[in-house]
């Protein structure tokens, strides 16, 4: 009946299930355990009709123009691009670090000769990671380097990971870079927008096709069965000779035979504030005050009149199986062996295909795994 079964209705699913029902004109099944399609990127308005992140905040940016084109076909954009302050020694200071942050944090002298000094050592406009910029031997960059560290880095990757910057892989700190410029926008891409109906609008109109059925709150091994021994997958009790293109955690799809992946999870607390504004940033970072990492104000993503607002505070936490939501995978040396073990395991599979940041265990923005959805449909579904 299904020529192809989807295990996962985010991005990576959904956007593999709208190719195969309109490039390929083929039947496709998606099996998603939550009552809800859209992952993680799922949003909806609140009583006071402000548009909510469930998950926690998604902005779009990206630099890959087949991708904004693709989604453009689903949504139309309000124009955004987003801000981040983060809350440093009583100030709120623009993140990423740039020129700004400098002259607002220190004495103008002292900024100025810190400036001074960056502009001879970087282009202009240049981006540098806070890993890199530690090895400064200048005595005033080596200043500066430990000030961003130990105000912005270290004890915000303690809380979000558990972890040392440095213990942690190289590219999760590099995705916020130093600037030398005085831009204060987060994302540099090219596009940046703001779906103008919400992310679930999105993926309501990318699902909405008559080759398309969705099963929602059914955890894909009620009906699907792994014979590990034979290496085939079976569908309701029969075997399944289409492709089965998996999105979930690939350690849940074997079992869990060699141990759990890590994960770092999150609890969302989401408060409704009695004032029309509660903060001047969609998103103030706290890395050295509270339990939280950071605060989201919905209103200024989605703007709407009301009286009220809604805010969202994130506290990381370790993430246990079966009980927590997978955020995000823990980039060690040793969980990617772990990961590699499992994935040796799947690519014993003829008809699997292993896509998003659960099944890859690999930390993608929505624009890259909508990307890697697209590539994979060309290279491994059709
Ligand atoms: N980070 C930090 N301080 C900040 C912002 C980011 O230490 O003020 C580090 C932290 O380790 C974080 C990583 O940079 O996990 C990536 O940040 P990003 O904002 O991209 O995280 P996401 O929005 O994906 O949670």
């Amino acid at each position: 009946m299904f020529d192809y079964i989807i295990v996962g209705a985010g991005f990576a699913g959904s956007v593999i299930a709208e190719r195969i029902a309109n490039v390929l004109n083929r039947k496709v099944l998606i099996i998603e355990k939550r009552n809800h399609i859209g992952g993680n990127c799922y949003d909806y308005k609140d009583e006071n009709n402000i548009i909510i992140h469930k998950y926690g905040p998604h902005l779009f940016h990206t630099d890959y123009k087949e991708v904004w084109n693709y989604l453009s076909n689903f949504t139309e954009w309000e124009y955004y691009h987003h801000r981040v302050l983060a809350f440093v020694d009583g100030k709120k200071i623009p993140i990423p670090f740039n020129l700004n942050s400098i002259y607002e944090i220190f004495p103008k002298k002292l900024a100025e000769r810190l400036e001074d000094k960056l502009l001879s050592k970087y282009t202009y406009n240049s981006k540098v990671s806070v890993l890199e910029f530690l090895k400064e031997e200048d005595q005033d960059l080596k200043f500066l380097a430990n000030f961003i560290y130990d105000k912005i880095f270290k004890n915000y990757t303690a809380k979000q990971w558990g972890l040392k910057p440095e213990d942690i892989d190289p590219q999760v700190t590099a995705r916020v870079p130093i600037y030398i410029n005085r831009d204060n926008r987060y994302f540099t891409d090219k596009y940046q927008g703001v779906p103008k109906e919400g992310y679930t609008k999105i993926f309501e109109r990318i699902l909405n096709n008559k080759n398309i059925k969705i099963m929602l709150n059914t955890n894909f091994n009620e009906l699907i069965n792994i014979d590990l021994e034979n290496k085939k997958i079976f569908f309701y009790g029969q075997e399944f000779k289409g492709k089965l293109i998996f999105t979930g955690m690939i350690d849940e799809l074997f079992d869990f035979k060699y141990g759990y992946l890590p994960y770092r999870s999150l609890d969302l607390k989401f408060e409704v504030i009695e004032k029309e504004y509660f903060q001047e940033a969609p998103v103030v970072n706290y890395p050295n005050n509270y339990d939280f990492t950071r605060i989201t104000e919905f209103k200024h993503i989605h703007p709407v009149k009301s009286d009220k607002t809604t805010i969202l505070k994130e506290y990381p936490k370790a993430y246990e199986p079966n009980k927590d939501i997978p955020y995000y995978p823990v980039f060690t040396e040793e969980n990617q062996e772990l990961y590699n073990r499992y994935k040796e395991e799947a690519e014993s599979f003829k008809n699997l295909i292993l896509i998003g940041r659960l099944a890859e265990y690999r930390y993608y923005d929505m624009d890259n795994v909508i990307k890697r959805a697209l590539e994979i449909f060309e290279e491994k579904v059709r």
